[in-house]
């Protein structure tokens, strides 16, 4: 929904969905959106109270655009004082009773203004336009995130890895056998269905993988998904961490982004005689999106600590290049077994924290895909194997460039673009990663690493 005043049959299903559900003994509903920061924020009503939210929005300052994540606010000559007041409007559609959270259910929101239009720097309408603007041209989009996370032992001071098991080994998944098979149990009894959950390959590092969907519920989803983890994680006495960098110089937790362009039920990535089966649209897309990914740094990977994780040899995809079934490129065309290709090719963006605010992700991205698009973009030459491998000039020749890995950079680049976001939103970015760089000033990659590693 986007407007203020709710169809009749939007207020009915909430007066419904409030009579039902506190006999499945849910009392709250938690609504939720994300701020500039990545941090996911947070207000609650009583079952009772739905009605009125649906109808009216519960009230929140537009000042959190500007919150860093240690809370802290950077206002700039155009935002972040404490004048205003936005509307939250809950999402029937999403609406989920919380497996892990006994009591509860949750919705995310759009943030409209009191007159009732969405409020400019409201990311989930923002991705909900760029995604009419697909349909206006006949294309959707399927997304999906995927969930990296390292579990701590929740009991010391410092970081102590939940499990001792190998990378990959079933060794960690008997150690926390009883968390993940009842991540497992929750994510069902959500509606959200699983591809994937594994041991991953730093100290106490875990994976998610679910199915994917319209890049509005992906980025719902992944929300949903991380905050079911978090709560499981807690009844476990344990401690979890998305961060990019729990740790400085390891492997990091990514957010590693899938999407695919679809026309009339036709996959574009699996069906075309482009390389690797991709239709015209589907490179062009593509290439659009790898010509934007130094410009999308900023918003991709937000966070000092996501210029820690952004290490060449890392599987981080720090190169924006592309290959077939690569790991070291930020953009993967995956294509998967015979049998399945036609439905199943898509690409991944590898470079994607999971500090950053999805719903942006997804806006940037689709937005330079579809810039693709209607420039009928190609792509350059694949890559095959460890683009750091490559000298400078080697880089340079093959016009592969690293993606930023200071503030400086990735501002710069994000300012030259700045336009594909509009003033107000970009002055937020820009004012909000200047601040968490302020912030950080001085302090070592391990000391990064420890600032951030509980936030996300
Ligand atoms: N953990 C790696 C990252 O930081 C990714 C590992 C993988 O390819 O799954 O993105
Ligand atoms: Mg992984």
């Amino acid at each position: 929904m986007t407007s203020a005043s709710p169809a009749p049959d939007d207020r009915a299903r909430a007066q419904q969905i409030a009579h039902e559900l506190p006999s499945l003994g849910v009392h709250g509903v938690a609504l939720t959106y994300v701020d500039t920061a990545g941090i996911t924020r947070v207000k609650a009503v009583p079952v009772s109270a739905l009605g009125s939210a649906v109808r009216w929005g519960v009230g929140m300052s537009p000042v959190f655009d500007l919150f860093l994540a240690d809370d802290s606010i950077v206002g700039t000559d155009k935002q972040g004082g404490p004048d205003g007041d936005l509307r939250l409007y809950p999402d029937l559609d999403q609406l989920t009773v919380l497996a892990a959270q006994p009591g509860w259910a949750w919705a995310p929101v759009d943030r409209l203004t009191q007159e009732g239009v969405p409020h400019v720097n409201c990311s989930r309408s923002l991705l909900r336009r760029v995604v009419d603007e697909a349909a206006g041209r006949g294309l959707s989009i399927r997304a999906a995130v995927e969930i990296e996370f390292v579990l701590d032992r929740g009991d010391g001071p410092s970081f102590e890895p939940a499990c001792s098991g190998p990378a990959y080994g079933m060794t960690r998944l008997v150690e926390q056998s009883e968390f993940c098979a009842e991540v497992l149990a929750a994510m069902a009894a959500q509606g959200v269905d699983v591809d994937q959950v594994h041991p991953e390959y730093a100290p106490g590092q875990f994976e998610i993988s679910v199915g994917a969907t319209d890049p509005v519920a992906a980025a719902d989803r992944s929300v949903l998904v991380r905050q079911t983890l978090r709560a499981l994680a807690r009844k476990y006495g344990l401690r979890i961490s998305f961060s990019p960098s729990v740790l400085a110089g390891g492997v990091g937790n990514g957010g590693h982004v899938h999407l695919s362009l679809w026309r009339g039920g036709a996959n574009l990535h699996g069906t075309g005689d482009r390389r690797y089966g991709m239709t015209p649209d589907a490179e062009a897309f593509a290439a659009g999106i790898l010509e934007a990914l130094p410009a999308l740094a900023a918003v991709n990977t937000p966070s000092p600590a996501s210029f820690l994780r952004l290490q060449p040899s890392h599987w981080a995809g720090v190169y924006a290049c592309w290959g077939h079934e690569t790991r070291e490129a930020a953009l993967r065309v995956v294509t998967g077994t015979t049998g399945v290709r036609e439905r199943a090719s898509n690409l991944e963006v590898k470079c994607v924290d999971l500090a950053a605010n999805p719903y942006l992700v997804f806006a940037g991205l689709l937005s330079a895909g579809l810039d693709g698009v209607d420039r009928g973009l190609e792509l350059p030459e694949e890559v095959t194997g460890d683009p750091s491998r490559f000298s400078a000039s080697e880089l340079a020749s093959r016009g592969i460039t690293p993606l930023p890995t200071t503030m400086d950079a990735s501002l710069a680049a994000f300012t030259a673009d700045a336009k594909r976001w509009g003033d107000l939103l970009a002055d937020a970015i820009v004012a909000v990663r200047r601040g968490e760089e302020a912030r950080m000033e001085g302090r070592s990659p391990d000391e990064v690493a420890e600032a951030y590693r509980w936030v996300y």
